[in-house]
């Protein structure tokens, strides 16, 4: 355990000087510190990853005590940010049978804000709060998957509370995504708004482990016409923003139904899904607040806002040449 704080503690002082070649070199005791961002509350995000990946959350699992006490967080943090409840509540409720035949109950969690200039119009940003719950006596925290995304939702919503966005924008935080896309599925089934007014999904899981600094957007495979703004953001972005992991030929590479954006491409809404390769700690009980990337994270979220208010701006082209 120390071992592994102190490899922490050596990657973040290399990480910290690397980012400030030019600054005088900072004093032993402050090596450590956090990432900051002069867009979004990084500290804030960060705590948010360790609330919801904590041992008190109990891996999060759908229709458990440890779900529910997520999911009340996570309505609290959409209050606070702001975000309206759609048909008087911030609540869709689905149920499914599972494979030992039993009915399982799973609860999303829905806000939005209403755009300035295209109000009628929704870009839906989403990101799933349910994970593999207690197994074997393990907790399985999932910071990485999906806390991360979650607490990016919150990150996303705070800055569109300050700056208004065009287009109405709706965040959801899906449960039921570990079960098989359960909570997406019943979203689309039954959305809060016309299915047709939804003209964009984008969807992030996975946002905060990477080693290489790499990030990926899928997705443009299958809807051409969202690459270009993603590659100008690509070559400002503070990760390395590649694009792919979306073609047929790549057999299990392909990410096309490997999270909630799936849902929505069934149902011909166009998405980018935004998310990490597999790490050593991907559904595993390892998957803690401790071993994400922490400057990696804030600059992933800092990329993805930077997508979605591009797209919040630049979507009638976008619409066009779908
Ligand atoms: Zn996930």
């Amino acid at each position: 355990m120390k071992q592994i704080l102190f490899l922490l503690i050596l990657v973040a002082s290399v990480s910290s000087v690397s980012a400030q070649t030019n600054s005088v070199k900072a004093p032993a005791k402050t090596v450590v510190n956090n990432p900051t961002s002069q867009i979004i509350n990084a500290k804030q995000l960060l705590r948010d990853d360790e609330t919801l990946s904590a041992d008190d959350m109990q891996g999060r699992g759908i229709g458990t005590p440890g779900g529910a006490k997520a999911r009340e967080y996570v309505v609290a943090r959409f209050k606070e940010a702001g975000l309206k409840p759609l048909n008087n509540s911030y609540l869709q409720a689905f149920d499914f049978t599972n494979r030992s035949n039993e009915k399982v109950n799973g609860t999303n969690v829905i806000g939005y804000f209403a755009g300035k200039n295209n109000p009628e119009k929704y870009i839906v940003v989403t990101a799933h709060y349910d994970h593999l719950g207690i197994r074997k006596g393990e907790i399985y925290n999932g910071a990485d998957d999906d806390a991360s995304g979650v607490a990016a939702l919150f990150a996303l919503a705070n800055y569109f509370k300050e700056k208004r966005p065009s287009h109405s924008i709706i965040f959801v935080a899906f449960d039921g995504e570990e079960s098989g896309l359960r909570g997406s599925n019943a979203f689309v089934a039954t959305p809060p708004v016309k299915k047709e007014s939804i003209v964009l999904n984008v969807n992030m899981d996975m946002v905060a482990h990477n080693d290489k600094n790499e990030l990926y957007a899928s997705g443009t495979y299958h809807y051409p016409a969202l690459k270009p703004p993603l590659e100008t953001i690509a070559k400002s972005a503070k990760v390395k923003l590649l694009i792919g992991h979306d073609r047929p030929e790549q057999k299990s590479d392909d990410w096309t139904n490997q999270s909630d954006h799936f849902a929505f491409h069934q149902a011909k809404i166009p998405f980018i899904y935004f998310g990490v390769e597999d790490h050593k700690d991907y559904h595993k009980p390892t998957d803690d607040f401790v071993n994400i990337n922490k400057e990696f994270y804030v600059r992933a979220v800092e990329t993805i806002l930077d997508a979605v208010k591009t797209f919040d701006k630049n979507l009638p082209s976008i619409e066009k040449s779908n």
